[in-house]
């Protein structure tokens, strides 16, 4: 069974997009995901058309409607659809490695994308929408973050990476930022490759780069730091 993405927007031409090329887009000719697309404005029922009204309560801007969004919803995600319904939203819980890895898991996911103010409140509660967010700024719409989010997971289904990759290494994984890499040449401007990358001994290697993970982690991310630290059961 492939993972199945269905994505809900006002701009079904921006997809796939980036997912088309490199690695997810070899993916998904290859069946290993499928992406489907719904037009939202095709569920509007009045003669404009229309997706979004004024916000009640007043202010700026426009919020899409509820009612054309649960024809949507319900157009996309049959009953008993096992597949998780995301709503992209800066109010979300964040998204991370392991809510990546929680999706890639799974049959697939049914996106919704926000444009204008957002949505309303009603569709999110009564459909059971459950809000992501990619980070603490705001995008014009959701269609950016439904692509960020896809391709992170999608690199993780089996048969995407090959065999080589296991992941174990990389940044968020082990509560760590990833150490830094290098490759050839060995003198890149009178600056040479770490002395202990060549040295051949793995231990070394090994002991080498969990330090820099550590560090980098340390310096960078003090919020990533305390949790793993407290993982740990240090301080
Ligand atoms: N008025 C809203 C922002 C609306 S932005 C607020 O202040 O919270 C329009 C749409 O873009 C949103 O409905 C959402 O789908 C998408 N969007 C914006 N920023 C996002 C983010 N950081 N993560 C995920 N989706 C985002």
């Amino acid at each position: 069974m492939s993972f199945r993405a269905t994505v809900l927007t006002l701009y079904p031409e921006m997809f796939p997009g980036a997912l088309d090329v490199s690695l997810a887009g070899r993916a998904r000719a290859a069946g290993i995901w499928s992406l489907e697309t719904v037009q939202i404005r095709d569920f509007a029922q009045d003669k404009h058309r229309s997706v979004d009204d004024t916000p009640a309560g007043g202010g700026a801007g426009m919020v899409m409607r509820a009612d054309v969004l649960a024809r949507a919803i319900g157009h996309a995600l049959p009953e008993g659809d096992p597949r998780p319904r995301l709503l992209m939203s800066p109010r979300g819980v964040p998204l991370t490695q392991a809510l990546v890895r929680q999706l890639a898991a799974g049959p697939g996911a049914v996106i919704l994308c926000g444009r204008f103010e957002g949505v309303d409140q009603r569709v999110i509660e009564t459909r059971a929408l459950q809000e992501v967010s990619i980070g603490d700024y705001v995008l014009s719409g959701g269609e950016p973050a439904a692509i960020v989010l896809l391709d992170a997971v999608v690199r993780l289904l089996p048969g995407v990476m090959g065999n080589e990759f296991s992941g174990a290494e990389e940044s968020f994984e082990s509560g760590l930022l990833e150490h830094p890499q290098y490759t050839r040449p060995q003198d890149f401007e009178g600056h040479a490759i770490p002395e202990v990358l060549t040295s051949g001994n793995h231990r070394r290697i090994a002991e080498w780069r969990h330090e820099q993970a550590e560090r980098l982690t340390r310096e960078r991310r003090p919020d990533l730091w305390l949790a793993y630290e407290k993982a740990r059961g240090g301080r």
